[in-house]
């Protein structure tokens, strides 16, 4: 283990205990590289030994009345609430995003939000039929203990949008964070436990083969997976034996179709932070812009406009309002795809080459982007946004769907009727009008496609946690 000075050793959490691990890795802020924190490499023996504490916590867990677990929700958030600097500082560590502004702090505003409204769903049983032939009734009940894992983007909302709507229905849980920013969840499961019973929520870190281990695991009954699309395929194999349920929230590379009517002064903030929240770095994020030849260089001057006020740097210093890439990979992807997409023609508005230190690559705007260059058809997750010119809106669509994935779309302009007749025609999970990547609890959200299966959030995301059970009485 390295040693650095301040930085702190965070735990496992199995069975409402610490649990201690035979290595700990260094975790990295990705703004200046230094060593934040030390996470647990878990292995096969602490998966199973957490497994085996969600197994024996469900038996009561899932009897539980339904209004003991509605507080339970509302605990979790308020403790949150209680600890939500520290959090929102780990975050920024760990992640490099900003604390103000779309940041860590927002994000556990998001985490307080989300579980307040987790804990005022229900699923009611529903009688079918109740006449002289029969009395049906159909219940959700909880599929068991629900294997989690978690990507590095948005660490903590994701494992709040895994692990509440699981419990609210009556599983218990096993969490595995991404091995970029384990030490948010670690804290948080670690919360958690101060107002949940011991084995309900546990937390395992590693790396991606303790997430295979996870997805193989013949004692876990569900997988929610939020990461790549390569990855979720991978899960999909492993978790076919036993027929795991599955939700499954994966990458997107979502088109903005902006149309002749839009203006451009009004619509360039919209678009900027649907595209650049998080750097980029955001499943949902508009990632590939279609703009009228007709307002074509008025979108792109009114975007590097918006862009040269935008500052970004290290998230500590709260004028900040982007951060870096969040991990070595992520940059040097981005760096190749913006180097791919200038020899293939694209012309830098602004940014185009990385900053200097830690993971900082500036925003990029890429003007006479095509179809078919890596950056148009490949998920950038970066700051990076191609924009494409188009003269007929039936091109735009069909560019717009023709991809494997269907996160997200969105399209911008003035008319309302040629708006909603563009959005009847975009293939996506979520269909934006002047607007993008904006999410709320009570709006189920998942993917087409590649995108993903299933859905979180809402009542459709609770369902997703249960099985259904009906009970049919003869009259
Ligand atoms: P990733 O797939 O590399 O990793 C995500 C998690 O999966 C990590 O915890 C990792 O350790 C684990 N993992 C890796 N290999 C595994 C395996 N074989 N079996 C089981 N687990 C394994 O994704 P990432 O790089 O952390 O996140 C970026 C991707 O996530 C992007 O594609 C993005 O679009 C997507 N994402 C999607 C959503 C959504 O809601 N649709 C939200 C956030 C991120």
């Amino acid at each position: 283990m390295d040693t650095v000075a301040d930085a702190e050793v965070f735990e496992m959490m199995i069975n409402g205990k610490q649990k201690k691990a035979g290595h700990y890795d260094s975790v990295r802020n990705p703004a200046d590289l230094s060593t934040i924190g030390f996470a647990p490499r878990g292995d096969a023996e602490a998966l199973d030994e957490a497994v085996a504490a969600a197994r024996a916590a469900f038996a009561d867990w899932s009897g539980r009345p339904e209004a003991e677990r509605q507080e339970a929700c509302r605990a979790i958030a308020n403790i949150i609430a209680e600890n939500q600097a520290e959090l929102a500082r780990l975050v920024t560590l760990e992640t490099g995003k900003p604390l103000k502004g779309l940041g860590a702090e927002f994000e556990i505003g998001g985490c307080i939000g989300w579980s307040q409204a987790t804990a005022e769903f229900s699923l009611p049983p529903t009688i079918l039929q109740d006449d002289e032939n029969a009395r049906i009734e159909l219940r959700h009940v909880p599929v068991g203990v629900v294997g989690s894992i978690t990507p590095w983007n948005w660490p903590l909302l994701i494992a709040v949008w895994h692990i509440l709507p699981a419990i609210r229905t009556g599983n218990t849980v096993v969490i595995k964070p991404s091995p970029y920013s384990p030490l948010g969840t670690l804290r948080l499961v670690e919360l958690m436990n101060e107002v949940l019973p011991a084995g309900v929520v546990n937390v395992v870190s590693g790396g991606n083969e303790l997430g295979a281990l996870i997805s193989s695991h013949s004692d876990i009954d569900k997988i929610v997976f939020t990461g790549s699309t390569a990855t979720g395929e991978k899960i999909m194999q492993a978790a076919a034996p036993g027929m795991k349920r599955l939700t499954l929230e994966l990458g997107g590379n979502d088109a903005g179709i902006v149309l002749p009517d839009a203006d451009p002064s009004v619509v360039a903030e919209g678009i900027f932070w649907g595209a650049f929240i998080n750097a980029g770095q955001t499943c949902a994020a508009l990632k590939r812009l279609y703009v009228h030849s007709s307002i074509y260089d008025d979108v792109c001057d009114a975007l590097v406009a918006y862009a040269s006020q935008v500052p970004m740097g290290n998230g500590l210093i709260e004028t900040n309002a982007l951060g870096p890439l969040q991990n070595q990979n992520q940059f040097e992807k981005v760096k190749d795809l913006v180097e791919d997409a200038k020899r293939s023609g694209a012309r830098v508005l602004t940014g185009g080459s990385p900053l200097g230190s830690g993971y900082f690559y500036p925003v990029t705007l890429l003007a006479d982007a095509k179809d078919g260059m890596r950056v148009v058809d490949q998920e950038q997750f970066g700051p990076v946004l191609p924009i494409i010119c188009y003269d007929e809106i039936s091109e735009a669509i069909e560019s717009a769907n023709h991809l494997p994935f269907g996160l997200c779309a969105s399209v911008w302009g003035s008319d309302k009727d040629a708006l909603a007749a563009v959005a009847d025609k975009l293939v996506a999970g979520t269909v934006y009008v002047n607007k993008h990547a904006d999410i709320a609890p009570h709006v189920p959200f998942g993917g087409v496609k590649s995108s993903g299966l299933g859905v979180e959030f809402g009542i459709d995301g609770l369902k997703a946690y249960t099985n259904i059970k009906v009970i049919n009485c003869a009259a």
